[in-house]
């Protein structure tokens, strides 16, 4: 039977949506093939962070909380994982799809000499097999794949499992005991540039409006894009193409080498729906498309197009919007 760690995601202490669906991944785990679960969760002043965790049926909520591990640097935070999953006996360690678990779970399995398997989508059991779902090549491929060892690794994608019901019972909380001076110091936290925005992240909000080509600057990306974005209290994005351009920062590209999203709603406005970019979005619930090409692929996936110059309809749908 399972014996599964989930690793908990935040950022300075604000849970990341992300993790609930590595706890709901672990939920299905656990119905099929019995088991349990714990959480574990690393960082500074971690208190608040794993009351929020309680309700979700772990069997423990695990905290490691000291102020060296306030940063998430992938060496310390690896090798923690790698000791409580070896103290624990754990057989599977699992993150949500992100660039934080992709970080730290590939150093953590290798600290073990363990496999590991990224952007799982489905998980059952045969015969005493766990067998998962993987995307593949930019989500063209989805592998059906087995995971030989002891303890097996894994990330799954948010889209794919729904967030957790909330237990009866709260989780208790054990506090772990870390020699954080005796990890290792491969990496130093050098800062972080935060742009102050009001907006939140796509990876996490319900809604994303994400420009391409089809935008000519900076200005007109805030004014066209950041302005629709705003009157549905969205997410922004960002096609590679802006990116390349200079108009967009790295931080806000959707895709296979970007970030992947699965709103409920995706407004991708002048971007023609290159098989890279909708890698990142096509688990979207409702993926609308405003293009003033008929013909662009984009339309071969959206739910609703609409076939129009974006310097003329988006601020048309913002005033309508306002009203
Ligand atoms: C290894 C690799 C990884 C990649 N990773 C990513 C990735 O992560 N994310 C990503 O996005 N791309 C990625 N790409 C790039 C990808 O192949 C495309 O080049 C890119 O997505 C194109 O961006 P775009 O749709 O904005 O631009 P284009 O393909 O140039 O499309 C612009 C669209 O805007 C429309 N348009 C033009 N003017 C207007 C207007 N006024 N109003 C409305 N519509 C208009 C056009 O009809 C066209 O459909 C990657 C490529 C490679 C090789």
């Amino acid at each position: 039977m399972p014996n599964i760690l989930v690793l908990a995601e935040h950022d300075s202490g604000q849970l990341k949506q992300a993790t609930l669906s590595a706890v709901a991944f672990a939920h299905k785990m656990v119905a099929e093939a019995g088991g349990s679960f714990d959480i574990l969760l690393v960082g500074e002043n971690m208190s608040g962070t794993a009351e929020g965790l309680r309700q979700y049926g772990a069997s423990t909520v695990l905290v490691a909380d000291y102020a060296q591990l306030k940063h998430p640097l992938g060496d310390k935070y690896a090798q923690i994982i790698a000791d409580v999953a070896k103290e624990r006996g754990v057989s599977m360690v699992v993150g949500a799809a992100s660039t934080f678990s992709k970080d730290i779970l590939p150093r953590a399995a290798a600290l073990l000499d363990a496999g590991m398997l990224s952007d799982v989508i489905d998980v059952r059991t045969a015969d005493g097999d766990v067998i998962f779902k993987r995307v593949m090549f930019a989500g063209n491929v989805i592998a059906t794949v087995k995971l030989d060892g002891d303890v097996k690794f894994l990330t799954v994608r948010a889209a794919a499992f729904a967030h957790p019901p909330k237990a009866s019972a709260p989780s208790p909380v054990v506090t772990l005991r870390v020699e954080v001076d005796r990890l290792p110091a491969f990496s130093q936290y050098g800062g972080r540039e935060n742009k102050l925005t009001s907006r939140p992240d796509s990876t996490e909000a319900r809604v994303v409006v994400s420009g391409g080509r089809a935008i000519r600057n900076a200005e007109d990306f805030e004014r066209l894009i950041g302005g629709l974005a705003d009157a549905l209290g969205a997410a922004v994005g960002s096609s590679r193409a802006l990116v390349d351009a200079g108009v967009t920062p790295n931080s806000l590209q959707v895709g296979q080498t970007g970030k992947i999203v699965a709103p409920d709603l995706y407004i991708a406005v002048g971007i023609s729906g290159a098989i890279q970019h909708l890698a990142g979005m096509k688990d979207t619930k409702v993926i609308v498309a405003i293009n003033k090409d008929p013909d662009a692929p984009i339309f071969e996936v959206a739910d609703f197009g609409l076939v129009g110059d974006a310097y003329q309809v988006l601020p048309e749908l913002v005033q309508k919007l306002g009203k």
